[in-house]
Parts: structure tokens; C-alpha cells; sequence
């Protein structure tokens, strides 16, 4: 199979029919043979009833229902895991992404070898002050702290060859750092293409402000575990060392200092009234609380599954495959 499209939704319903009939046609167009995944994201509305009916018009449109709202992320992990295409192409479910790109991302990967071809909304139909300013911010960040050099990490229309989603994981709100996740799998060469951008026919936007905060959290989450994700310990027992060492020395010299001047018969204030001493304290119980946090760590890190699970409440996949 050529290409699966993986298109995660929540309360599409309006928009889905138009979406999959444009699909068809690029595909039909290009003789290409391909399968479309719609990952329902716990839809309150009619989108699984849209494609139930799809599906059974054409059989290349499967559907996964989530029992709630996951998360887009979650709606991508599940499509990435069932995705049989030889290159995964990613796109939002409310035509904002057009799918007449798809034949030229299908090429980037195939001929001239990307692992991952990101779009890149160069001209956005969004709203200036919700979307466009922060996310320019966002973008510049997340290029200096990956050393990524592309424009819009976020854009939801991607393609991947298709080692490069059975080797991700992409849960939380990570889809935004699906590059970055890709190149700490190992996968390098990743391009972008300039991709049409359109406003918003129908529904609404699931995103708010709140966005940029978490986007921020997620990528120091995303920096600290693809650096110390498999050996916390290297984190925490380093800085643990660091304070402990600090505050144990400086103990043993106040120690000293008050042994030294006892002997000598010089009067001197008590340990406890140097201010030094609790900042010597502080500092071996820091020590010791990163210390132990750095073994829970590598105990969780050691116990934990390494796919997330979600549960799928129904599936419309064709049998063979399970
Ligand atoms: N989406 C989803 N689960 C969610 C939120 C969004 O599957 O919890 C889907 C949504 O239906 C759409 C895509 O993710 O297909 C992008 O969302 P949206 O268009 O609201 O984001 P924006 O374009 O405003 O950044
Ligand atoms: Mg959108």
C-alpha cells in the first residue's frame, strides 16, 4: 500500500464528508492505492455516524473511536500504530489542510529520501493574536532548543516513511514535537514544504491559549526525557551529588573552625547562630532528596510499559489485519 492517511477528530462531523471526498479524489487521480484511518477523539457529535458511512462506501476508510476525549496526540499514536501505508501522511480533520498536497509529500519521502517532511503554513488563516504571534515565539524556541531547522513544528499535515511512526510514540500534548521525537528515534533528514493554508469552514478550534503554556511545559518535558528519559539518574544524582558535597564540606569547615578556636580558647558564637550552618543544612537535605528522587526514577522508569494504552471503544478495521 502507497499511502495511509491518518486524520485524528473531535466533533468534525460538518466537515469529514467534504474532507474524504476530496482524499478520494487526489488518490483516484494518482492511481495511488491507500487506506485512510479517521481516529474519532471521543466526538460528542455525529462524526461516527459520518464514518460508519464512509467506511461503508469505501472500504479503504477506516474508523477508531475513543470511549472519551484523549487528545490529539492519542488520536495520532493509535492511527500510527494501525497505519499499513508505506509513507503516513497526518492531517487535520477540518479543511484547513488541503489534501491536494499529498502527492507531492508522497514524493519527498519516496525520491528524495525524507524520513519526515513537515508542512509549513507559510501564509496562516488563523486569528493574528490567538495563533499567529505566539506560535512565531513557540516556533523560534523549539528550533534553538532541538537544533531543527523548521518554520511551523506544529502544522498538522506530515508525512513520514513509515519505519519512522512504528518507532515514535507520541502522547500528552506531543504532537507538536513529533520532529523532535523523531530525531531522538534516530530519524534525521527531515524537510518541510510550504503547504496551502485554509480558514475554517465548520466547527470550532479545540486549542485556546492555554496551548502556548503547556506547548512550553511539554518542551522542557521533551528536552529533559530524550536526554536523561532512560538514565534520570545521571540528572538527579548529579545535581544531588553537587549539593550534598556542597553542604557536607561546608559543615566539616564550620566544624573545624569551632574545634580550631575552642582549643585555642578564642571565644566564638555557637554553630547553630552562623547563618552558613543552615545553609549547609539545606543543602545535604537537598542533596538527599534528589539523590532518592533519582532512584524512584530509575525504579519507575524500569517498571512502567512503554506504549501508553487508551481505551478504544470501537473499531472499523478490516479483519484480516488483526
Ligand atoms: N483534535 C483532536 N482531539 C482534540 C483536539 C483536536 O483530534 O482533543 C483534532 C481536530 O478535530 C482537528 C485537529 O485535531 O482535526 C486540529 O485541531 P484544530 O483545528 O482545532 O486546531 P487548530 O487548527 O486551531 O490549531
Ligand atoms: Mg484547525
Amino acid at each position: 500500500m502507497d499511502i495511509s492517511v491518518i486524520v485524528p477528530l473531535f466533533n468534525e462531523d460538518e466537515s469529514l464528508p467534504h474532507l474524504a471526498e476530496w482524499i478520494t479524489r487526489v488518490m483516484t487521480e494518482n492511481n495511488f492505492t491507500y487506506e485512510v484511518i479517521m481516529v474519532d477523539d471521543g466526538s460528542k457529535d455525529k462524526s461516527w455516524e459520518v464514518i460508519e458511512k464512509l467506511s461503508q462506501e469505501n472500504s479503504a476508510y477506516k474508523g477508531i473511536k475513543f470511549r472519551r476525549n484523549y487528545g490529539k496526540s492519542a488520536a495520532l499514536n493509535v492511527g500510527f500504530g494501525k497505519a499499513k501505508g508505506d509513507v503516513v501522511i497526518t492531517m487535520d480533520a477540518d479543511l484547513q489542510d488541503s489534501p491536494d498536497e499529498i502527492p507531492e509529500l508522497y514524493r519527498m519521502i519516496k525520491e528524495d529520501g525524507y524520513d519526515l517532511v513537515s508542512g509549513w503554513k507559510k501564509k496562516r488563516y488563523d486569528s493574528k493574536l490567538a495563533k499567529n504571534i505566539p506560535s512565531k515565539l513557540f516556533n523560534a524556541t523549539t528550533r534553538k532548543m532541538s537544533g531543527i531547522k523548521l518554520h511551523d513544528f506544529n502544522c498538522g499535515l506530515k508525512a513520514y516513511r513509515h519505519d519512522v511512526v512504528k518507532s515514535i510514540e507520541v502522547y500528552g500534548e506531543m504532537h507538536r514535537y513529533i520532529p523532535v521525537i523523531a530525531k531522538w528515534a534516530g530519524f534525521s533528514k527531515i524537510g518541510e514544504k510550504v503547504v496551502q493554508h485554509r480558514k475554517r469552514e465548520f466547527g470550532v478550534t479545540k486549542f485556546g491559549l492555554d496551548r502556548f503554556v503547556n506547548g512550553y511545559l511539554d518542551l522542557f518535558s521533551i528536552m529533559f526525557i530524550s536526554k536523561f528519559g532512560k538514565k534520570p539518574m545521571h540528572f538527579f544524582g548529579l545535581i544531588g551529588s553537587i549539593f550534598f558535597l556542597l553542604g557536607f564540606v561546608s559543615v566539616v569547615v564550620l566544624g573545624v573552625q569551632k574545634l580550631v578556636a575552642l582549643s585555642n580558647h578564642i571565644p566564638m558564637r555557637l554553630i547553630t547562630d552562623s547563618p552558613y550552618f543552615y545553609l549547609a543544612l539545606l543543602g545535604i537535605v537537598l542533596g538527599t532528596i534528589l539523590f532518592v528522587t533519582g532512584f524512584l526514577a530509575e525504579l519507575v522508569g524500569r517498571n512502567s510499559p512503554t506504549r501508553n494504552t487508551y481505551l478504544i471503544e470501537k473499531e472499523l478495521l478490516d479483519e484480516k489485519s488483526e
